[in-house]
């Protein structure tokens, strides 16, 4: 429970989204505190959504995101947060930004590795280049630059938990998006195999793997289809439990994975799609 007239008072006082009742309250957890959470694509849909649950569990956010100023305004609505304007498909900039980190907070406890985008929808035979180099150097490169320095700053800490995001689409055949399906799809390759390699070093790596969130990435998908509004009503139907996930619900899903409650859980990619895997 959080101590009475701290950070943890600002957790009876959201009110969290659910697709079963939108006036759930967040629940009483506060598994993090004092740890420090590096969280990118920070400033937006999914990354958004976990800095503000990890900071209602008591956990430092370090917001980072290309768009500055989504990032200022995330961070600047959380009790102890900074924020970090970062390409993380610059390696350099990955580098600096976990060094800044470790400079500010003295250690990195938890890592989100989120940043991701979709691309263009093309069919495999006509996709476009730079469209496929583009997705992959963010979805591939950036998540690798991010487990790379960040192991480093977590090592140096004592140890940790990584999450990376993944897809449905790296469990299950989906059109037309060919770079994203390759990427998600290494990005639960390098979770198993970080796992293991870090395991005795204290560093537990997982993923998640959510099926469609309405989130600005997935709106703008949405919108670049042939047909918006038959998309939107076929994925209305998509999963077996009906309706769309809210970001706060894949937030929890994150913040269980980063607290101790999952210390034996290391390696895997767990769905969060309605059943929508074993239907
Ligand atoms: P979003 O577009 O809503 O937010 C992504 C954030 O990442 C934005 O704030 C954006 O500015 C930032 N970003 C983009 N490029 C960046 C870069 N080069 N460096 C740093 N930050 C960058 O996206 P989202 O829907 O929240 O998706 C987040 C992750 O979840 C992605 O990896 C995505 O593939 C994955 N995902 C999303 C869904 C979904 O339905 N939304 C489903 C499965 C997986």
């Amino acid at each position: 429970m959080p101590p009475a007239g701290g950070a943890g008072s600002v957790t009876s006082s959201i009110r969290m989204r659910s697709t079963s009742d939108s006036t759930r309250d967040a629940p009483a957890c506060y598994r993090l505190e004092g740890r420090v959470a590096f969280i990118t694509g920070g400033g937006a849909g999914l990354g958004e959504g976990t800095a503000r649950r990890l900071a209602e569990e008591g956990a430092k956010v370090v917001v980072v995101d290309i768009d500055a100023e989504a990032a200022e305004v995330v961070a600047a609505s959380l009790p102890d947060a900074i924020a970090m304007a970062v390409d993380v498909t610059d390696p350099d900039a990955v580098e600096a930004a976990f060094a800044q980190t470790m400079d500010h907070y003295g250690s990195v406890d938890i890592i989100f590795n989120n940043a991701g985008i979709a691309g263009e929808q093309q069919p495999l035979h006509e996709y476009d280049l730079d469209n496929w180099r583009g997705v992959n150097s963010l979805n591939a490169d950036g998540v690798f630059y991010v487990l790379k320095f960040g192991i480093q700053a977590m090592l140096e800490s004592g140890g940790g938990s990584i999450i990376n995001t993944a897809s449905t689409a790296a469990l299950t055949a989906q059109q037309n998006i060919s770079a994203y399906s390759f990427s998600k799809a290494g990005v639960m390759g390098i979770t198993r195999s970080a796992a293991i390699e870090y395991a005795k070093q204290g560093i537990r790596v997982n993923a998640i793997a959510p099926t469609a969130v309405l989130t600005p990435m997935v709106e703008a998908f949405i919108e670049s289809s042939d047909d918006p509004e038959a998309f939107r009503a076929e994925r209305e139907n998509w999963n077996p439990i009906p309706g769309w996930p809210y970001a706060e619900d894949i937030a929890a899903v994150v913040a269980f994975l980063a607290s101790d409650d999952a210390k034996w859980i290391t390696g895997h990619t767990l769905p969060i799609d309605g059943g929508y895997v074993v239907r």
